[in-house]
């Protein structure tokens, strides 16, 4: 395999495992401070490892990734109920707007961690100072 191919899967590697850890809610960085200070307030700063979160700007971008998650999720089986079932209005009234609620609810801080750790890992907005300090190769002191 050559260095480009190393160097690829390797940062594909960091990505994957950045929005992982922020699917789980963690620092991106170290994987055991937490994300949030709120529902959908990001840390300022990791308490484990003090690495600066507040750089994220996921903007609506989790939302509209909840969006089609669910719609993906909810279309598809209210048609298949729909069709096959026939269940009674007050059923298809209060089970689908509740699924879509709670679905879209459960997954939108997931979400959320997960886009703030891709823009961590891709050193994207505020974290490109982080990014390079990573990649930085360790100093070793000279004794020269
Ligand atoms: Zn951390």
């Amino acid at each position: 395999m050559s260095d480009l191919q190393n160097t690829a899967s390797s940062d594909f590697a960091n990505v994957r495992q950045a929005m992982l850890r922020g699917l789980r809610g963690r620092c991106p960085h170290c994987g055991k401070g937490r994300l949030f200070r709120a529902f959908l307030k990001v840390s300022d700063h990791c308490a484990d490892c003090g690495e600066e979160l507040h750089h994220h700007r996921a903007d609506d971008f989790p939302a509209y990734l909840v969006i089609v998650i669910v719609g993906h999720i909810v279309v598809p089986l209210l048609l298949a109920v729909e069709t096959n079932y026939t269940p009674p209005y007050w059923v298809s009234m209060t089970l689908w707007p509740s699924l879509t609620a709670v679905l879209s609810l459960a997954l939108l801080q997931p979400v959320k961690g997960a886009v703030v750790g891709l823009q961590w890992a891709m050193g994207m907005h505020g974290f490109e100072t982080s990014k390079r300090n990573r990649a930085a190769p360790v100093q070793q002191p000279s004794f020269t």
